[in-house]
């Protein structure tokens, strides 16, 4: 087993990472001395595989668990489904010694976990991340929250966990496209913070995309060792966590504007990630070679690097990007590579650099999404 410590003074807290861990979930949950009640929340997809070892591990270990299932997907993430499970925690008579249990994707967690910092003002939280994305970024760091109509993520708090089960076991049921756009954050690990990550991916790869359980290991635990650090020097983005935040402005505009479901969030940072390199390259001097290897394992991965935009929704891009959480006083500054292994958060970048990066003004008037390239036994796949 590999454990990972997420260094936040008394929120400190333990990731672990194991294939077959759910077995002894309950073991570790003994360790951080919790009441006994506690309520697993998935989704009906993760709930039918992983749910009853869950519980039979919790219950085995002493605890008293109940199980609360909501519907796959982000539409999960409203506040209608926080009221219907608040009611469900309410019965199931939870108190302020209890604890809840994240069993699932991103979407449960952030879900789950808010529902742990605001029901009864707070319980304990122990997260189980069943995919990739979930495993190597959203279950690390605290965020959780909702969505409203008006945008993702606009309800939410800093609210840390206190563990986190990555069983890599369950990443042998995750559908192939779960899994390849789960790899967009892992490629963004690499330039964000670790040339030696980036090459071992480029290397790796095959390996990786058959999941082999010592190669998933390896970059599983990499991952979180550098969100850890990234984290625990600046909880709560006022500076250099904004680095984790490379090829997101874009991609979530990208998500915005493409109609949330089109892209997976992996796809539209792929894509988004593959234009700040661009923008890199053109403003900030990243090498040419850099730029090329940055596309080619995108590519090799089997994510989009473009997107076509019909000519009316550039504007809408650039409205999206405004509206950007991390935008302030305005203004859209982006994280940008000076290398592979190293960029600089704070850039501001000409309108014109960026739309040409999109290819905006070439296939303005095209319609709909260039075709994901696929390569490396990829099986086909629809992207909308
Ligand atoms: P993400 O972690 O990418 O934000 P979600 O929470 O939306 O994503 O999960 C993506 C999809 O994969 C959902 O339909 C979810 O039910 C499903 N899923 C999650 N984990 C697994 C798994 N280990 N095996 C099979 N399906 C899974
Ligand atoms: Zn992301």
């Amino acid at each position: 087993m590999r454990t990972v410590h997420v260094s936040l003074g008394n929120r400190s807290y333990a990731i672990k990472i194991a294939p077959g861990l759910i077995d002894r979930f309950g073991r570790e949950c003994a360790r951080l001395k919790l009441g006994t009640r506690c309520a697993i929340i998935t989704d009906t997809n993760v709930g039918k595989r992983y749910a009853k070892a869950v519980f039979n591990s919790l219950a085995t270990a002493g605890f008293s668990p109940s199980l609360i299932i909501v519907q796959p997907g982000e539409a999960a993430k409203s506040l209608k489904t926080v009221q219907s499970c608040y009611d469900q925690l309410a019965v199931h008579r939870l108190e302020r010694k209890s604890f809840i249990v994240a069993l699932g994707g991103g979407v449960v967690g952030d879900l789950a976990g808010f529902l742990a910092a605001t029901y009864l003002r707070g319980l304990a939280f122990v997260q189980v991340p069943t995919t990739l994305l979930a495993q190597v970024d959203s279950s690390v760091g605290g965020k959780v929250g909702v969505n409203l109509n008006a945008g993702k993520n606009l309800v939410g708090a800093f609210y840390q966990p206190r563990l986190v089960a990555c069983d890599l076991n369950t990443l042998k049921t995750l559908p192939d496209r779960e899994f390849r756009a789960g790899l967009a954050e892992v490629i963004k690990y690499g330039i964000v913070y670790d040339a030696k990550l980036f090459a071992q991916i480029e290397s790796d790869l095959p390996k990786l995309l058959r999941r082999e359980p010592k190669m998933l290991a390896a970059v599983v635990a990499r991952c979180c060792e550098i969100k850890a650090e990234v984290v625990g020097r600046d909880e709560t983005e006022g500076g250099p966590r904004a680095i984790l935040n490379f090829g997101h402005t874009i991609g979530h505009a990208i998500e915005a504007v493409s109609g949330y479901g089109r892209f997976l969030h992996g796809e539209a940072i792929a894509i988004g990630q593959v234009a700040v390199a661009k923008i890199s390259s053109s403003i900030l001097g990243l090498p040419e070679r850099d730029l090329e290897r940055i596309i080619r394992l995108f590519r090799r991965t089997g994510l989009p690097t473009t997107v076509r935009l019909r000519a009316q929704q550039g504007p809408k891009l650039f409205a999206a990007m405004r509206l950007d959480k991390k935008v302030s006083g305005g203004e859209i500054k982006f994280v940008l590579a000076k290398k592979i292994g190293k960029v600089e958060f704070g850039h501001k970048v000409p309108a014109t650099v960026i739309e040409q990066a999109l290819n905006l003004s070439a296939f303005a008037s095209g319609s709909g999404a260039t075709a994901p390239k696929r390569s490396e036994g990829r099986q086909p796949s629809t992207f909308n």
